[in-house]
């Protein structure tokens, strides 16, 4: 089903879901196209004028019902991401705290949309600078994270008198229709959100970014998508915000606890059985503790146990579908055969029934070079390629060596080493002994073809202000 302007409406043909961890169908839903995607920009076109013209008190008070709804109703969400995504139950129960933390965060922010008083040169003159919304937003979401990463968007954009039509990810859409019934029960108006699902996203996109009542695109996905959604929203000259891929370096000095960096290795590249944005992708460690990181990370990595994420002691679920098995395999075996040791891992996973699903072991490769696949293109699986290196002065310019600024992070004891890598990483987010650098409070995005803007915090809600100037003769 779509939600268009307050209902739940379908369409003439359904496509099918499936739990990636053994390949069941767990649902239809409607397949829409360019007529569900006009029909979505017209209802939240006419809603705008009312919704844009609610105090903030009032939007305020349906974000903070959003999210109290998706608090009480946090057990069944999980639930339903473990079988539509396959992240382990424990992973889904923090992302849904996590997407929820957006809602609360938005309907405390949405009270405090400053404008500003400038002092003009003239005495006659006043400036005075109003925060407006955007208008109708289209927002487009991915499947790795697919609850937070649409209240990521909704909850800003009400906060600031948006409203906005979505798409979410075709492998994802069950958890986007449990959170547009919360924001139908929370009592947000007819027109305001409003969501088309579709099996080929193509006409979707196209018919919002042709559309120049649509004044912004925010996108999370690929680079590679992307672009081609930034060219077409410059035809209408679309404000745009974009969360893109990355190819986060993580730099172990050996000044470093080796076994404390191996075990923040070891989580953060494997969250999400590696399908992240933030997810390590080059592990750069110093000669001096090389040999204990390694043997810390292969032994907690073999230990790790593939499975559906209902599964007892199970941390690594599936990959979202065979072709993401067939890109990590593909990246392995190049390694592999340029001379990078398997330390663990390294083969699709089939005993025990994981045959049915899309599996591919937790892996650790050691001696990654520059002319290896993966030392360039994402992974977006469950390998954790390692480097060793010697001079620390060196390692910078390696970590800054991507066309990807995403995540970034380093493990150090050294207070003035620490401060002067974190100032050079070329990357949107750094780490410093820290896996998680991510909160509803604090700033989300990239530089170079990472992205464009912020998601969370104050900044985030920036993006769906328009800044207007009133000059005032008096
Ligand atoms: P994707 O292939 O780019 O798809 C993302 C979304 O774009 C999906 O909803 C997809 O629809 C849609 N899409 C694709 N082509 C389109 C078109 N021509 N017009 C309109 N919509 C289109 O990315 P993904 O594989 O789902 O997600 C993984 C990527 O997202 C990774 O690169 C990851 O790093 C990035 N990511 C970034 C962040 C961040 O915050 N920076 C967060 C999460 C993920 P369909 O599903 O129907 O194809």
């Amino acid at each position: 089903m779509h939600y268009i302007d307050g209902t739940w409406v379908s369409s003439e043909s359904e496509f099918a879901v499936t739990d990636p961890s053994n390949g069941e169908v767990i649902g239809h839903v409607a397949d829409g196209g360019a007529a569900e995607a006009t029909a979505a920009i017209d209802a939240a076109d006419r809603a705008f004028t009312s919704w844009s013209q609610t105090t903030a008190y009032e939007r305020s008070a349906i974000l903070y019902e959003a999210w109290r709804l998706m608090t009480e109703r946090s057990a069944d969400l999980a639930e339903l991401m473990t079988t539509e995504q396959g992240k382990p139950i424990k992973a889904a129960r923090n992302e849904v705290k996590y997407g929820a933390d957006f809602l609360l965060w938005y309907a405390e922010e949405a009270k405090r949309i400053y404008g500003e008083t400038i002092p003009s040169a003239r005495p006659d003159q006043r400036f005075v600078v109003l925060r407006q919304p955007v208008g109708v937003c289209a927002a487009v979401t991915p499947w790795n994270y697919p609850i937070s990463m649409i209240t990521r968007k909704i909850g800003p954009a009400l906060a600031a008198g948006c409203t906005i039509v979505l798409k979410p990810a075709e492998q994802t859409p069950l958890c986007a229709k449990a959170m547009f019934e919360i924001f139908h029960d929370a009592g947000v108006p007819a027109g305001v959100v409003n969501m088309v699902c579709a099996s080929d996203p193509v006409p979707v996109g196209d018919a919002w970014l042709d559309d120049d009542r649509v004044r912004k695109l925010t996108f999370t996905g690929s680079t590679e998508v992307g672009k081609l959604l930034g060219g077409r929203a410059a035809s209408t000259i679309k404000r745009v915000s974009m969360e893109l891929g990355g190819h986060a370096p993580f730099v172990v000095f050996d000044d470093a606890d080796p076994v404390h960096a191996a075990k923040g290795a070891s989580l953060v590249k494997f969250l999400n059985t590696g399908q992240a944005c933030i997810s390590p992708n080059r592990i750069y460690v110093q000669r001096g503790i090389a040999e204990e990181f390694i043997a810390t990370l292969t032994e907690r990595v073999a230990k790790m146990r593939a499975g559906n994420g209902f599964g007892d002691g199970v941390s690594i679920g599936p990959l979202v579908d065979d072709d993401a098995v067939a890109k990590v395999e593909r990246q392995v075996n190049d390694a592999v055969e340029k001379g990078a040791t398997l330390h663990t891992g390294g083969a699709r996973l089939t005993d025990d029934g994981l045959d049915r699903g899309h599996f591919f072991a937790p892996t650790v490769l050691g001696d990654v070079t520059p002319d290896m696949v993966i030392h360039a293109e994402e992974t977006f699986g469950p390998v954790a390629p390692v480097i060793v290196f010697d001079d620390p002065e060196e390692v910078l310019g390696k970590a800054n060596d991507t066309t990807y600024g995403l995540a970034a992070y380093l493990y150090t004891r050294d207070v003035a080493r620490a401060w002067r890598i974190a100032e050079g990483l070329r990357f949107g987010i750094i780490g410093i002994n820290d896996i998680n650098p991510t909160s509803a409070a604090a700033p989300f995005g990239g530089v170079k073809e990472s992205g464009i803007g912020r998601e969370g915090g104050h900044v985030g809600l920036d993006e769906y202000l328009d800044t207007k100037l009133i000059g005032w003769s008096v």
